[in-house]
């Protein structure tokens, strides 16, 4: 029997044996004859027909240049720096030169991007001419080009005229044919289809990193004088701010020098219309491109041709595209003949040559995403823009969430897979196989006995889970009881995971054999495109099984090692299941936005889950499933029935991720419209920023209008505390309404109101229905409310849109539109609402964080402990600083470029009071400096109203004249 009809036979038998679900959806995979050219999603191909996108051009054969540090820094020909950005230009300059970090606020519309831009590649520029004089001095180098034949990557980095590409296209074929014989790239892609998680766990990763790391030193030779190479890793939120970036990029002179290129997910990226349609897209790629899969014809159309990143680049610019962003180039190499996978031509091809990488940040921060990337931030420069929220996205990156039903699936899925192997290797028939499948036996062995262990190692886990959690707590008594947590310190997680009497030793740090063990048996069973192994790809374990295995080795990389692990606490959340639909959480608020500091679910998941469910969306739906747990799959009961229990084991400082993620790089810059107050950042990231800039407002004063409220039309003081807010009948409701009324019927286009929590806003939409005042506004204006779910944001800022620039659609006295949204939440961040969409941004109250969540808790007191010793801001510092970020960041919303208007009113008694401090005292550095600089108090709405109407008014004539002209 031929090792063909062996797993022919054997595949036919797995199907019997595996009676009990899986938690892994099977891929639809169809098959697909790949000779025959596929259709590319049909939206796809029509937007890139009708063009409706303008190619990014690049704008730099003329340029202005200034010598500062003596760098040349070239930008855009007629346009003349701001003093904000020179001073930011200048900063980075020093920091990169001598290898320090930077802190840079700067208010948007100040060219906070083309400053980072254009000093990082004005200064990287220089660097590559000096790294090539250096090279050609090394007494080991000088003569020799590098692997990737240097010289030829220099080249391309010239303005590539057209008569060049014929040339360039000679001498690649002639480094095609060098680099096919060693098969470099097929080197380089054999970790691409590593099931989800990437790889073989951070500790395994990083012990073979270090170890790589120290073969490189030893073979090194030591009089070597070349200068290492630096790229700049340029990371933002999203994939809109990314496409925002290179905009600018490509009116810098740099555009054609510096090559770059955009790390994305398959979702951005994949072209092939099977992988679309599927639920996981990552997921279904890499099954068919796995040793047993079918393959994709956009990704076999690579080979050999642009496997090499200068062919693909000489191909992008038979297209047209030089400098693109994720869009413009799916489009282009959808389109192109021939069609090739836009994934892997950025995230692997690209990145050879690529001296800019530009990425969404958690690339750079979450280690997992990291270590199974082409990343390398080692020497290099590092940008992080919107990093307000830098803190709270390094905490999440060392946390991590295990719920019992995870587990369970985890213990099911190592269980069939091992019996599987079992039901093989006892039928005759099978046996007579290995005779002709080489070691096939052996393997089969090995497999089972990672499997084992791994199996065991998840049934120790729920064990302690199950220990822990009824150790911890009472359930819920009922479902309208709500939530319940409890969080415990370090020393008892520590006592907890070595519990002799219970028989549980968990522990496990980094180079023990316990550790190494776990990393053994979890490298074993992810190993992809081993050709000795390839036929265990059939016993591989649930991607939900792998992540709960590299979460843990994750979490003991961390906790294992002594300095880190007092900054670990571990919580117990019990949750009636469907809790989240009928009870509050407590302190009464629905908020998500809200509940947590971080904005991150805190009955759900830390960030390894985030980043498991935004990859396996099918889990994240069957996570929701856990309808009956009182007896599972595998025979376990659940802890308390009717109820969610999730463990979670929370790193309260965020120094130990930034500090993992960016320790080697040899500068980080740290830039947002909103950093401020910059003192938790410097503290609590535990790196010197040793420059700093906080911009001025590039917008004339007479354009901003800022003002605090301490007292409503009338005459009440307003304090949004909980006592107020919780109170219906509380003068607070009334006088808040007012003012949104008044502001609404007074001032056309676009109205933004920020709520501290939902349950406010709800509470606020009661009283202006009730007196009215809803209805007042609605003859001005479209009310719209910020969905609770992500997917109805884009359809209601597009009725927002229509009711400001087409607002008679909506009834003759339509002037506009008034957004209700609470504070970190998805309207408060990342939207641009320039001009007419914000005329007035109101914000009600101070957004602390909710005062009841044990995260926020936990984080202050730890605070506390650690203020002295750690030189970080106390727990009531920090808690007042986390609450004027978002602050900031809700009126950082309008006035958005130098020409645009606004005001910003700020209600809040308190704010009266921290504002009278101005110029004096930690509390002057909590509103962003150009809000400060225009913030005035109003002791009376009679006085704040005269002020307001005559801004509003002399804007508006501005306006007026400026469309009679
Ligand atoms: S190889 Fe590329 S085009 Fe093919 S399925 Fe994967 S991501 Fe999609």
């Amino acid at each position: 029997m031929s090792a063909e009809q062996f797993f022919s036979m054997f595949n036919k038998q797995k199907k019997r044996v595996e009676v009990m679900p899986s938690n892994r959806q099977p891929f639809r995979v169809v098959k697909e004859d790949p000779d025959k050219p596929q259709d590319i999603p049909s939206e796809l191909q029509k937007r890139a027909r009708n063009k409706k996108r303008k190619r990014l051009e690049i704008k730099n054969d003329q340029y202005e240049q200034l010598m500062m540090l003596s760098v040349p820094v070239r930008f855009p020909k007629g346009m003349s720096l701001y003093p904000t950005q020179k001073l930011m230009i200048v900063r980075i300059l020093a920091a990169l030169k001598s290898s320090q970090n930077v802190l840079g606020e700067s208010p948007t519309g100040s060219g906070k991007t083309m400053a980072l831009l254009s000093s990082t590649c004005a200064w990287l520029n220089q660097y590559i001419e000096e790294k090539k004089k250096s090279r050609e001095k090394c007494p080991i180098h000088g003569d020799k080009r590098d692997e990737y034949g240097e010289e030829e990557a220099e080249e391309a980095k010239e303005d590539v005229k057209p008569e060049k590409i014929e040339k360039m296209e000679i001498k690649m074929e002639k480094i095609e044919v060098k680099t096919e014989k060693k098969d470099l790239f097929e080197e380089q892609w054999r970790d691409d289809f590593i099931p989800h998680g990437g790889g073989p766990g951070p500790s395994v990763k990083f012990e073979m990193d270090s170890v790589k790391k120290e073969e490189k030193v030893e073979a090194a030779p030591t009089d070597c004088t070349c200068l290492p190479r630096v790229r700049i890793y340029y990371g933002t939120r999203t994939h809109k701010q990314i496409a925002q970036v290179v905009k600018e990029f490509s009116r810098l002179p740099y555009a054609n020098i510096i090559k770059h290129t955009i790390l994305a997910s398959r979702d951005q990226s994949c072209i092939n219309p099977t992988a679309r349609k599927q639920p996981d897209i990552s997921g279904y790629c890499k099954e068919i491109n796995s040793a047993h899969g079918i393959g994709c014809q956009f990704k076999n159309a690579m080979r050999p041709r642009f496997e090499k990143a200068p062919m693909l680049r000489s191909h992008l610019m038979d297209q047209g595209t030089m400098v693109f962003d994720m869009e413009e180039i799916v489009e282009t190499l959808a389109l192109a003949y021939p069609q090739i996978c836009p994934y892997f031509s950025t995230n692997r091809i690209l990145t050879q040559d690529a001296d800019l990488i530009f990425c969404p940040f958690s690339y750079l921060v979450d280690p997992l995403i990291r270590n199974s990337s082409d990343v390398h931030v080692k020497n290099s420069v590092v940008i992080l823009d919107e990093a307000h929220n830098i803190e709270d996205t390094c905490r999440d990156a060392a946390s991590f969430t295990f719920t019992e039903k995870e587990l369970d699936d985890s213990l099911l899925s190592f269980r069939l897979k091992r019996v599987a192997i079992d039901n093989i290797t006892s039928n005759k028939s099978a046996e007579e196989a290995f005779a002709d499948v080489p070691d096939a036996s052996i393997h089969m062995k090995e497999f089972k006995g990672h499997l084992m262990y791994l199996e065991h190692l998840t049934l120790e886990i729920l064990r302690w889970v199950r220990h822990v959690a009824q150790e911890a707590r009472t359930p819920p008594k009922s479902r309208q009881e709500g939530l319940k947590t409890c969080t415990l310190s370090s020393e008892t997680l520590f006592s907890s995971l070595t519990n002799a009497e219970i028989g549980v030793d968990l522990f496990a740090p980094p180079n023990t054999p316990k550790h190494n063990a776990i990393a053994t048996s979890f490298g074993a069973i992810t190993k992809q495109n081993d050709p000795e192994m390839k036929e265990m790809d059939q016993f591989k374990p649930s991607a939900t099984a792998i992540v709960v295995i590299e979460k843990w080795l994750y979490f003991q990389s961390y906790f294992g090692n002594q300095q880190y692990r007092p900054t670990y606490r571990l919580n117990v959340t019990v949750e009636p299941i469907n809790a989240r639909f009928n009870s509050t959480f407590d302190g009464g608020d629905t908020s998500m936005a809200s509940t947590s500091f971080s904005g991150t679910s805190r009955s759900s998941a830390g960030p390894r889950n985030m980043q498991y469910k935004e990859e396996n969306p099918w889990v994240a739906e069957d996570d929701d499933d856990w309808k009956d747990p009182s007896i599972s799959q595998t025979g376990h009961k659940a802890i308390y029935e009717g109820c969610k229990t999730s463990i979670s084991l929370w790193c309260m400082s965020p120094a130990i991720s930034f500090f993992d993620a960016f320790s080697e790089t040899r500068s980080i810059i740290l830039a947002s419209g909103t950093l401020c107050p910059m003192d938790t950042l410097k503290t609590e990231l535990g790196m010197e920023f040793k420059q700093q800039v906080e911009g001025d407002q590039v917008i004339s004063p007479d354009n901003i209008f800022a003002a605090v409220l301490p007292i409503g039309p009338h005459g009440n003081r307003i304090t949004c505390t909980y006592r107020n807010t919780s109170d219906p009948e509380s003068p607070f409701y009334e006088e808040v309404a007012s003012i949104v009324k008044y502001v609404c019927t007074n001032v056309p286009a676009g109205i933004l109101c920020f709520l501290p929590s939902y349950r406010v806003l709800e509470q606020l939409k009661m009283c202006m229905y009730k007196n009215q005042s809803m209805l007042q506004i609605k003859s001005k204006k479209v009310i719209l409310f910020e969905p609770r779910r992500s997917s109805e944001l884009s359809a209601v800022m597009d009725e927002f849109d229509q009711a400001i620039f087409n607002p008679t659609r909506f009834g003759a006295t339509i002037n506009g539109a008034l957004m209700f949204a609470v504070f970190r939440g998805k309207v408060s961040e990342g939207i641009d609402f320039a001009d007419d969409r914000a005329r007035v941004v109101i914000s009600v109250g101070i957004p602390y964080p909710n005062a009841m969540d044990d995260q926020v808790n936990a984080k202050k007191m730890y605070n506390d402990q650690n203020s002295k010793e750690m030189g970080i801001l106390n727990g009531d510092e920090w808690y007042t600083t986390q609450a004027y970020r978002a602050l900031n960041q809700a009126l950082g919303r309008c006035l958005r470029h130098k020409n645009d208007w606004g005001a910003m009113l700020m209600i809040d008694d308190r704010l009266e009071r921290q504002t009278s401090h101005l110029t004096t005292g930690a509390s002057s550095a909590r509103v962003s400096k150009w809000i400060r600089a225009q913030l005035k108090s109003y002791p009376s709405f009679r006085q704040f109203n005269a002020n307001f109407r005559e801004f509003i008014e002399r804007r508006l004539s501005i306006v007026k004249k400026e469309q009679e002209e």
